[in-house]
């Protein structure tokens, strides 16, 4: 069973508030319609001790446009949701700990699509031990249409039939799952999207095969570039991943997670995504760094802890 983290703190109504009294009406739109966007940011400890946020200002774009869909209002500025996500962490960062935060825009009331009033909460979490490696099999649960569910906004109601693979997966052994299209091609997984090598080109199928706008894939196009590799979005067939040389699954969380198994089809031993990975998690950790790579950091003085002693 996965053993949920619950923090101190979260960022709630615009500040530091204690978990407790971060609460919201059972009348909302969001217990009601379940209507809310989200992110998922990560963070990294860095060589001169800062803590440094990966693609801030993108993800905000991210949120920007899923709320714009779904009419939601956001008017928080980058510089604003940078400052909140950094406070946050504060409150409860352990140097060498990674970091990852959950940005939730949730509808407190506004009856479809009228009058309606949001709410932004954070919450932070430690990385716990991501899987280097994992087995995957492909569901019979499909991702949604454009016009019907767009996969490339990032709302909780998508997550209702990525749930339903995942827990399809538990009964077929396979701790992620891969979601077709309305094609019957490959869209993305759970929480990830999908990378697959053949002949050394890596490719990746593009938002409207049903993938979300990713972050990470767009970093690793830019990797890729630097490192003089083929990289190409274009639609996979389902017959490709039986053919593919190496796949993995790749997101601001588990970043490059290498995929060993597909429907009981081994994949060999990984070398162009293991490279890939490997410069990723270089530019992250600004061992090596990289234009794609933005990090936004702030220096952390473990005897100044910051906005924790303001909310106790
Ligand atoms: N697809 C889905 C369904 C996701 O939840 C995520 C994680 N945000 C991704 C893809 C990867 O997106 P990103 O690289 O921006 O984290």
């Amino acid at each position: 069973m996965v053993q949920l983290q619950k923090p101190k703190y979260v960022w709630f109504g615009g500040g530091i508030t204690v978990w407790e009294e971060a609460r919201f009406h059972v009348s909302s739109e969001a217990v009601v319609r379940g209507l809310n966007v989200f992110e998922g940011l990560r963070g990294y400890w860095q060589p001169d001790g800062s803590f440094g946020f990966l693609a801030l200002p993108r993800h905000w774009a991210r949120l920007k446009r899923s709320a714009k869909f779904l009419h939601i209002p956001f008017d928080m500025t980058c510089q604003e949701w940078i400052d909140a996500n950094h406070s946050l962490v504060q409150t409860m960062y352990e140097p060498g700990r990674s970091m990852w935060t959950r940005a939730t825009l949730y509808v407190e009331e506004g009856h479809w699509g009228e009058g309606t009033k949001s709410n932004l909460v954070l919450t932070a979490f430690h990385v716990m031990n991501m899987p280097t490696s994992i087995t995957t099999g492909v569901s019979t649960w499909q991702r949604g249409a454009d016009n019907a569910l767009p996969a490339r906004i990032k709302t909780s109601s998508n997550y209702q039939v990525t749930r339903l693979a995942k827990v399809e997966g538990r009964s077929r052994g396979y701790p992620e799952m891969i979601l077709l299209n309305q094609h019957g091609r490959v869209a993305e997984s759970i929480g990830s999207c999908i990378l697959v090598v053949r002949d050394g080109k890596v490719i990746t199928p593009p938002w409207w095969e049903g993938a979300l706008e990713s972050i990470t894939v767009d970093i690793i196009e830019e990797l890729c570039k630097t490192m003089g590799i083929p990289f190409e979005r274009r639609p996979i067939e389902r017959t490709e991943l039986v053919f593919a040389d190496e796949m993995a699954f790749v997101g601001t969380l588990n970043e490059i997670t290498l995929i060993s198994e597909c429907d009981g089809d081994k994949l060999r031993e990984p070398r162009v995504l293991k490279s890939i990975s490997q410069r990723y998690l270089n530019a992250v950790h600004s061992l090596e760094p990289h234009p794609a790579v933005d990090l936004q950091c702030r220096p952390y003085d473990p005897r100044q802890p910051g906005l924790l002693s303001a909310a106790e």
